[in-house]
């Protein structure tokens, strides 16, 4: 038996770097010139520490999924609760009341109209699984050439391959892969401001490739309210009512993408409750299960459902851990914590102390603009940073932040105090005064 990893030793700690460096290809990472990855021993609440002592306070909730912190004591023994029964069973054939339990919460908190659940691994897999059941739904509907997608630039909906060929085109960091994506129909990203008045111009550019092409598009999909890992610009919800009117009327499913907006993040449970709008299909991941492991599932209204079922249809699509129990099981506990919260007060509470934390960053001359909705902060530089030099800057700053182009933004857990956010805020500051230099 090998023996257990002792983290604490300093030899031990240097030669796990090494390891990982010589065997684990990290995400966004080369192998040839491998960077070394910072050593994890433990995680609580706020707080990662490092397997060399250092305590690093979390301004990103783990790509924005820990929302309850690390090791939530309510989450982590729902886990093991459902350890000592079984921790999965396949989902063909079988059920479990994790899951169905877990469905009945997500009917329940979104938006009116959703009715049913698909479950999946990853936010990617949700949605290649909404894109195909748009395909299908058109499919059933006697409009089989409807088998492309329209989508804004800017927008991110992950890295596999359908999911990749609705993300920008140019900086969606998959132009290496053009030749291999299906062709998408693009519009403009949605003009930014959260309350700047609606563009007719953009709608009528909508319109215009719908009257030209809807005989070939499924679906148009977006991230609501928040264009995200496509550079986390802001827009004003009424957009969202807009642009389903105009797939209404050109018989477009409107599909939403909640992964990284969802439970909470903008302030509300999700971020197109703030236009009050139900999309046809809804995408979610990420925070589900609080960030303990990975779930994702793919939501639709009855239309889209029994438009694929009746007549003896069925939907093409059956993964593996579909439905994992143990990750239902930390979702379960998750939501309740959401329900139990006051959202609104508890993530208006997050902003205003991300607006107070980030403010004095506005003042560095390198600094662009800097915005906060809900429990996302953003200071927008005005040139890329190189990732390289910035992070060991912050984590030396005690902080575990994770920029990404010219964007240095917070995204932190909703347990964060104000202290905790000064902590990130003046980290920020003090990194982006030294970079000024
Ligand atoms: N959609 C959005 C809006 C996302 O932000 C992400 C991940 N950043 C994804 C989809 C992909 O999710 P995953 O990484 O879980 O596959």
């Amino acid at each position: 038996m090998t023996a257990p990893i002792q983290t604490t030793n300093k030899d031990q700690h240097s030669e796990l770097v090494e390891l990982d460096k010589q065997l684990l290809w990290h995400p966004y990472t080369s192998m040839s010139t491998p960077i070394a990855h910072y050593l994890v021993e433990k995680a609580q609440g706020m707080q990662i520490q490092l397997a060399d002592g250092r305590q690093l306070i979390d301004g990103t909730a783990s790509w924005w999924s820990v929302i309850h912190g690390y090791n939530h004591p309510k989450i982590s023994q729902a886990m093991k609760a459902q350890i000592d029964n079984f921790s999965h069973v396949m989902f063909g054939g079988l059920t479990h009341k994790p899951a169905i339990e877990l469905g009945q919460k997500l009917i329940d908190l979104s938006p009116d109209g959703l009715e049913r659940v698909f479950f999946s691994d990853s936010g990617s897999v949700s949605v290649e699984v909404a894109l195909k059941m748009a395909i299908q739904y058109w499919h059933t509907q006697g409009k089989p050439n409807k088998q492309k997608f329209a989508t804004p630039k800017s927008g991110y909906h992950g890295d596999t391959f359908a999911a990749m060929s609705v993300c920008d085109p140019v900086n969606g960091m998959h132009g290496l892969f053009n030749q291999a994506l299906t062709p998408q129909y693009f519009v403009s990203p949605p003009p930014t401001g959260l309350e700047s008045e609606v563009d007719q111009s953009y709608l009528d550019e909508i319109r215009t490739l719908f009257s030209q092409s809807s005989e070939q598009i499924a679906g148009f999909i977006l991230e609501p309210v928040v264009q995200n890992a496509g550079g986390m610009r802001f827009y004003n919800p009424a957009y969202l009512t807009e642009i389903q009117a105009i797939c209404e009327e050109f018989d477009v499913l409107f599909i939403l993408d909640e992964i990284a907006t969802g439970f909470g993040r903008t302030g509300k449970m999700f971020a197109c409750n703030h236009a009050n709008v139900s999309p046809d299909i809804m995408c979610i991941g990420k925070a589900l299960t609080g960030g303990n492991c990975s779930l994702a599932a793919t939501l639709t209204n009855d239309k889209v459902a029994l438009g694929i079922s009746d007549n003896d249809g069925v939907f093409m699509h059956g993964p593996t851990f579909m439905g994992n129990a143990l990750a239902c099981s930390a979702a379960n506990a998750s939501l309740e914590l959401l329900i139990e919260y006051d959202l609104e007060a508890l993530i208006g509470n997050v902003e205003n102390n991300l607006v107070s934390a980030l403010e004095p960053c506005r003042a560095l001359s390198n600094v662009a603009d800097v915005r906060c909705l809900g429990a996302i902060g953003v200071v927008e530089l005005k040139e890329a940073v190189d990732q390289k030099v910035i992070q060991p800057m912050l984590v030396d700053e005690g902080v575990w932040v994770r920029p990404f182009g010219k964007l240095v933004y917070l995204m932190p857990p909703f347990v964060a105090e104000k202290t905790d956010l000064d902590k990130l805020g003046s980290a920020i500051f003090n990194v982006l005064s030294k970079l000024n230099k």
